[in-house]
């Protein structure tokens, strides 16, 4: 494989609340199982995310929680960090949008491209609380959702259905600050006509074209993807104002522009080059290579939430600026449900992350499994304690954890822990050691093609391999009679448990490193893997348990708390 540039981002979580398992599973796993994979294949890779703390919803929360807007940011950026990282989420950089480097960027793209005249400038007729005396932001009002008829969408999004919406399409609008009907009053904003972008966009979207030269494979792209790409297009793009009226957020870099800020959908993704940049001074990187360079990878993992933001809004602003490169894929996720109903944080549906590494420590390993195999991939999905606890359990468990017990148990009792000899080979023994290649590489092909629940059940289909070949062979029976095939097949073991210890290391990376350590291999990396990993006499450390069983009363305890 040919070694290339990557830039890996996950969508900038909302800092006003906690991160919860939909968010996990949406964005930032397959993102790091993704990121790990290139790592270990020895790519060059920045792996960006952090926290987006702009916006009216942070005002919003710090307006509930009686504090101020900072207050919320600093509490919810710095539990979520420290959220991801227990989990295993290894970004380069978990960066925030309050920070001094990604007001200034954002402001020079803003810049940039009000010198190129992508705006137009507009007065217009926002919605406006007479007793606050104060412009509404777009989540400052609620109303009737047009689309669901749900009672609390907000003027930017219905949160029952997913609908994008503008303010105006709601139903009997009321501003969140007094309950009052809002008036109409004048202001001016900057606009992105979008409709002008149509063109390109379209053989971008469908063709995989830019420049009228090709730019990605458009079979490589999620159908449910460019289908929603579609039909924003299909159905004629508008203009979308890309300020707003708010005391919180990237102040309008133009003189007079009193309390405005940058849209929040504007100042976000400029965050992803922020972040890079910041990145960059850390580790002594050229932030320019990771976008600027044509050679460079660029891949956006998102909710489907976020999809015309990352397919349209963006990418017109990165082609209209100029210097920056375009998305080579966005693989969006549908959503994650819980026991069938739809997470809802107001409602208090939902496992947050935080809670669950204190209530399961040590099963960090076991929520990435449950949630790459579950993962909602093409469609929406339904994580139940009930199916999590059965995967700890009857796969974990029973088939890798038990498949690497008996191979490290058995070769510290046989040998002392030394890798045995590889003798004479019968028809299964090769074919065994042949799965070894053919799993990674359709591991690796998964990978490659986004589909992560299928690269996962490939990885405890070599582990069911290596156990159903000891089932078979029986070593413990023939060790009196037979040493030289005792030692070939616990041999063969061994190379399957090492294989699996390397090629586990994006999924389960504790595990990995566990099992690596076990084995005597931290050395290795993905790159390494093969059906030779061990030479003979290589010691071995001894067993311990690589995996824990979860017992009925810790998933009923959960179960309770849910519907508290
Ligand atoms: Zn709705």
């Amino acid at each position: 494989m040919s070694k290339k540039r990557y830039l890996v981002t996950s969508a900038l979580l909302y800092a006003n609340g906690p991160v919860h398992i939909g968010h996990v599973a949406g964005a930032y796993l397959p993102a790091d199982i993704y990121s790990r994979y290139l790592n270990g294949n020895g790519h060059d890779v920045a792996f960006i995310s952090g926290s987006d703390e702009h916006g009216a919803a942070i005002t919003l929360q710090a307006k509930k929680e009686g504090v101020l807007p900072n207050e919320i940011i600093d509490k919810y950026h710095n539990l979520n960090k420290q959220s991801f990282k227990e989990l295993g989420i290894n970004f380069s950089i978990y960066h925030r949008t309050s920070e001094e480097l990604h007001h200034k960027t954002a402001q020079e793209v803003f810049t940039e491209l009000d010198k190129k005249k992508v705006f137009t400038k507009k007065e217009s007729k926002q919605f406006y609380d007479k007793e606050h005396k104060q412009f509404l932001a777009d989540r400052y009002i609620t109303g009737e959702c047009p689309k669901c008829f749900a009672l609390n969408a907000y003027g930017d999004q219905c949160e029952k259905c997913g609908s994008t919406l503008s303010p105006d399409e709601l139903i009997n609008p009321k501003s969140v600050l007094s309950g009052s009907k809002p008036i109409k009053k004048k202001t001016t904003h900057w606009y992105l006509p979008m409709q002008k972008h149509e063109k390109w966009l379209k053989s971008y979207i469908e063709k995989g074209e830019l420049n009228h030269k090709k730019h990605h494979d458009v079979r490589a792209w999620k159908s449910q993807v460019i289908g929603q790409c579609k039909s924003w297009l299909d159905s004629g793009l508008q203009e979308r104002a890309m300020t707003r009226d708010l005391d919180w957020g990237v102040e309008v870099p133009v003189e007079k522009a009193d309390n405005k800020v940058l849209y929040v959908w504007l100042d976000a993704p400029i965050g992803y080059i922020s972040a890079t940049k910041q990145w960059a001074i850390e580790n002594n990187k050229n932030w320019e290579d990771f976008w600027r360079d044509e050679n460079t990878e660029l891949i956006h993992f998102i909710g489907k939430d976020n999809i015309v933001f990352h397919c349209i809004i963006f990418p017109i602003i990165l082609k209209s600026h100029g210097d920056f490169i375009l998305p080579k894929n966005v693989p969006a996720n549908s959503f994650l449900n819980l026991e069938g109903e739809k997470l809802s944080t107001s409602r208090n549906w939902a496992i947050w992350l935080h809670k669950y590494l204190k209530d399961f420590k040590g099963h960090e390993d076991a929520l990435r499994y449950v949630l790459c195999a579950m993962a909602p991939e093409n469609k929406d999905a339904d994580f139940t304690w009930a199916e999590f606890q059965a995967k700890n359990n009857n796969e974990l468990v029973s088939i890798y954890g038990n498949f690497i017990n008996r191979v490290i148990v058995l070769i510290n009792k046989y040998w002392e822990g030394k890798i045995p000899t590889q003798n004479q080979l019968d028809s299964y023994d090769k074919d065994v050691l042949k799965k070894i290649d053919f799993i990674e590489e359709k591991i690796s092909n998964s990978i490659e093609k986004f589909k992560f629940r299928d690269s996962l059940s490939e990885l405890i289909n070599l582990a069911r391999i290596g156990n159903k070949y000891l089932a078979d062979k029986e070593p413990w029976k023939l060790k009196s009679t037979d040493e030289r095939a005792t030692q070939t097949i616990m041999n063969i073991a061994a190379q399957i448990a090492g294989s699996l210890a390397i090629l586990s290391e994006p999924f389960l990376p504790f595990s990995s490193q566990k099992l690596k350590e076990m084995m005597n291999i931290t050395h290795l990396s993905w790159q390494n893997n093969s059906a030779t990993i061990f030479v003979e006499g290589h010691q071995i450390n001894k067993a311990s348990h690589l995996f824990n069983k979860i017992e009925d009363e810790k998933i009923k305890e959960q179960i309770e708390k849910l519907s508290a």
